[in-house]
């Protein structure tokens, strides 16, 4: 979203933000259990279109008031990716307080497993940073509202396989846009980040034609990429990725990829990537168009983690989940579309679009059926 960062949250009278127009959350629970040590917020963004899906972030966090404003950024995000994906679910997350190498335990997962169960399905839960398939095993001990599970108990396994196939299809569209083909045959793509996303990512741009240039702080990772395509080139640093000459650049790492330093030095004429949150501050959006420079969405494109665990809901079908996933290429070209019919940039488009849906299939929430939500 272009305008989500809640900023210095306070939990003060007066100067509180949880209630205040900046969020607009439904619903925030403080999750409480001495004993375990469990310390977490969960934040309901808007159930508008069904109950608020979004992982656990397990995370040392400097300050009550910085995990508190992460979580309220997390779920507002969570809610414009399920509209803009076409899912019948809201937009929530969670945070855990602490150190998950050091405080993670079977007591505390559990404890978490018994408040998001209270919440009797409003809030449904996933995996998210430091936390991973087997620890949702262990929260769904105590909860029935938990997806990202292992394969072995009916769950979808590993996220970012689609997540990476649907960033591809965004690219693919965005390549439509800016050149006329839905390929990057011939193409030079910068890759951020090869993690679990990029480094799949980089397997569909290979096997599509595009040259690949990458980048990336672990060692192993790069190593894992070369040892399956040593045609790849490696840059030392996201400085020399962002200046080396490319035509697609594909933020696969962190956040705020997109800012003051790398928007104005970019040669890339597309950027499409899986990072969440790329934008800086609000604003960039205005500076990539400015500069000629087609910029698809996050929270669109990198969607097909989300269409995999919800598909768990329904009892998990790979091929299901990834004809929902390939729908990313059209929804991303609709987001083109509205921009340019509404003369806005398409991170403007998109916020719009997933607001339309809320509040156009929210509205039917209203006409009232017997035993039903
Ligand atoms: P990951 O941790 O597996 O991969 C991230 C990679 O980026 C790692 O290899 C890491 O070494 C590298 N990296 C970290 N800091 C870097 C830096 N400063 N410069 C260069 N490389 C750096 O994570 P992932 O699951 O692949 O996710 C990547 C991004 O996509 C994240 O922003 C994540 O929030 C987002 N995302 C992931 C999914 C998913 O299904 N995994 C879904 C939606 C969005």
């Amino acid at each position: 979203m272009t305008d989500t960062t809640p900023g210095d949250v306070s939990l003060n009278q007066g100067g509180s933000h949880v209630f205040g127009r900046h969020t607009g959350h439904e619903q925030v629970v403080f999750c409480q259990d001495d004993a375990s040590g469990l310390k977490a917020i969960i934040a309901i963004y808007s159930t508008a279109l069904g109950p608020a899906l979004g992982g656990t972030r397990f995370y040392p966090y400097d300050s009550e008031e910085a995990a508190l404003a992460d979580v309220l950024n997390l779920s507002k995000g969570m809610a414009y990716k399920a509209a803009m994906a076409g899912l019948d679910l809201g937009g929530g997350k969670a945070v855990i307080i602490g150190d998950p190498a050091r405080d993670k335990s079977e007591a505390l997962l559990r404890a978490y497993g018994r408040f998001v169960q209270s919440l009797n399905g409003r809030y449904i839960t996933a995996c998210d940073v430091g936390t991973y398939t087997e620890d949702m095993d262990v929260v769904a001990r105590e909860c029935a509202f938990v997806t990202g599970r292992s394969l072995e108990n009916g769950g979808a396994g590993d996220s970012s396989i689609l997540t990476a196939f649907g960033v591809f299809q965004g690219m693919r569209a965005s390549a439509e846009q800016m050149w006329g083909q839905p390929t990057l045959s011939g193409r030079r793509v910068g890759v951020a980040g090869v993690g679990k996303v990029g480094h799949y990512l980089v397997s569909h741009l290979i096997e599509d034609g595009a040259t690949v240039v990458i980048n990336d702080i672990s060692d192993k990772a790069i190593d894992r990429v070369r040892h399956d395509h040593p045609e790849v080139e490696v840059v030392p640093t996201v400085d020399a990725l962002v200046t080396a000459n490319l035509d697609v650049y594909a933020p696969c790492a962190l956040g705020g990829a997109l800012n003051d330093d790398t928007v104005p030095v970019l040669t890339a004429k597309i950027v499409c990537g899986a990072a969440n949150n790329q934008l800086a501050h609000p604003g960039i959006e205005k500076i990539l168009e400015g500069r000629g420079i087609l910029y698809a969405p996050d929270y669109v494109v990198n969607s097909g983690g989300l269409v995999q665990v919800a598909d768990e809901i329904e009892g998990f079908s790979f091929e299901r989940a990834k004809k929902k996933a390939a729908r990313i290429f059209d929804t991303t070209k609709r987001v083109f579309a509205i921009a340019t019919e509404e003369g806005v940039p398409p991170a403007v488009a998109a916020d719009r679009l997933a607001e339309r849906r809320m509040a156009q299939i929210g509205r039917l929430r209203g006409v009232w059926l017997p035993a039903h939500g």
